[in-house]
C-alpha cells in the first residue's frame, strides 16, 4: 500500500441525540464507526470524556496513519478558536472543544471543529457530491434547516460564524413562531417539524382528499407523510409541495447572491423527499431569479452516508487550507 491509501481520518458529531464517530479512509470510505448516546444533560465534561472513549481506540491503534480528528456540532462554532458556543440542543454556552478534546487524548493528533452543516458541506466537497466544484451551497433538512456555503473553494464562515444561517431567513414575518423566537423562518416550514404541521394544517381545513383525515395521530412523522405522498395523496403531495416551494425561495436568496453551479441537498427529510421537492423548488427558483443564473445550476443529492463521514473530510480540508497558507 502506498502512503496515501494507509491514511485515516477520524470524524465525530456530536448532535443532540447521539454522538456518532467514523474511522475513515482518504478516499471517505467508511473503515469503522462507532456511536454513544448524548445525554446532553449531563454536561459538556460528561459528552466530551464519551467522544474521547470513542475515538481513543482508534487513536491507539492507528498510530501515525490518523491524520486528524473533525468534529462537527450544532451552534455558533469559532473554528480558528476551537470553540462552540450557543449550541441551545446541547446546553453548551461556551465550550472549549478542541483545547478540551486535546487534552483528554494527549495526542499529536490535529483536532479541528466545525458547525454540523459546514461540515457536511465539507463532505460533500471532500468525499461527495461537490468534488471538483468550488461553488456550491448545502442545504440540510431534517429536524431543522441547515445551511453550509463553499464559495470560491472555501468554506464561507462569516463574520461572527454565523454564515449561511438559511433556516432562520425569515420568509414570513406573520407566520408561525421559531424556537429562535422570530417567525416565519424558512425552517418553520423547510423541515420533518415544518412538514408535519403543515399537514395538520391542510387536514384540518379539508381542502383535500385524502388518507390524512382531520383525526391525524399525535405521532405522525414526516416520514410518513413521505410515504403517503409516494402513494399518490393529495394532501401529502399539497404539503411537500408547499415545502418544496419555501425551499426554493431560500434556493433564490442564495442564487442572488453566491451564484452557486450547485446545490447539494442532504439531511433525513431532503434525502426521502428529493424528488417531490427539488421540482417544486426549481420552478419557484425560476420565477425569483435571473434566467442566466439558474439555467445550468444543478440540485443533486448528497452522497456523504452520515455526519460522521463528513465530520472527518474537515482533516483533509483543514490539511489542504493549511498548505496554501504556507506556501
Ligand atoms: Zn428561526
Amino acid at each position: 500500500m502506498d502512503a496515501a491509501s494507509t491514511e485515516l481520518a477520524i470524524g465525530v458529531d456530536v448532535g443532540a441525540t447521539k454522538i456518532a464517530a467514523a474511522l475513515v479512509a482518504r478516499d471517505g470510505e467508511l473503515v469503522d464507526s462507532d456511536q454513544l448516546l448524548t445525554r446532553p444533560e449531563r454536561g459538556s465534561a460528561a459528552v466530551l470524556d464519551d467522544v474521547a472513549r470513542l475515538v481513543g481506540p482508534w487513536l491507539d491503534r492507528g498510530g501515525g496513519a490518523i491524520r486528524g480528528i473533525g468534529v462537527g456540532t450544532p451552534g455558533q462554532v469559532n473554528s480558528a478558536a476551537g470553540t462552540v458556543h450557543n449550541a441551545v440542543n446541547l446546553g453548551w454556552d461556551e465550550v472549549p472543544l478542541v483545547a478540551e478534546l486535546q487534552d483528554r487524548l494527549m495526542e499529536e493528533a490535529p483536532v479541528w471543529v466545525q458547525k454540523d452543516a459546514n461540515a457536511s458541506a465539507l463532505g460533500e466537497l471532500v468525499f461527495g457530491a461537490a468534488r471538483g466544484y468550488d461553488d456550491f451551497v448545502y442545504v440540510g433538512v431534517g429536524s431543522g434547516l441547515g445551511g453550509g456555503v463553499v464559495a470560491g473553494g472555501r468554506l464561507l464562515t462569516g463574520a461572527d460564524w454565523n454564515a449561511a444561517e438559511l433556516g432562520h431567513l425569515s420568509l414570513d414575518p406573520a407566520g408561525r413562531l421559531c424556537p429562535c423566537g422570530n417567525r416565519g423562518c424558512a425552517e418553520t416550514v423547510v423541515s420533518g417539524p415544518g412538514l408535519v404541521a403543515l399537514a395538520r394544517r391542510y387536514a384540518v381545513e379539508g381542502r383535500y382528499r385524502s388518507a390524512l383525515g382531520p383525526e391525524l395521530s399525535d405521532d405522525l412523522t414526516a416520514e410518513q407523510i413521505v410515504e403517503h405522498a409516494a402513494a399518490g395523496d393529495e394532501l401529502a403531495l399539497a404539503a411537500l409541495a408547499e415545502v418544496g416551494k419555501w425551499l426554493g425561495i431560500v434556493l433564490a436568496a442564495c442564487v442572488a447572491i453566491l451564484n452557486p453551479a450547485l446545490f447539494v441537498v442532504g439531511g433525513g427529510l431532503g434525502l426521502a423527499a428529493f424528488d417531490f421537492l427539488v421540482p417544486h423548488a426549481r420552478a419557484e427558483l425560476a420565477r425569483r431569479t435571473l434566467a442566466g443564473s439558474h439555467q445550468d445550476l444543478e440540485i443533486v443529492p448528497s452522497q456523504v452516508a452520515s455526519s460522521a463521514v463528513g465530520a472527518a473530510s474537515l482533516v483533509w480540508y483543514f490539511d489542504r487550507e493549511r498548505g496554501a497558507e504556507n506556501n
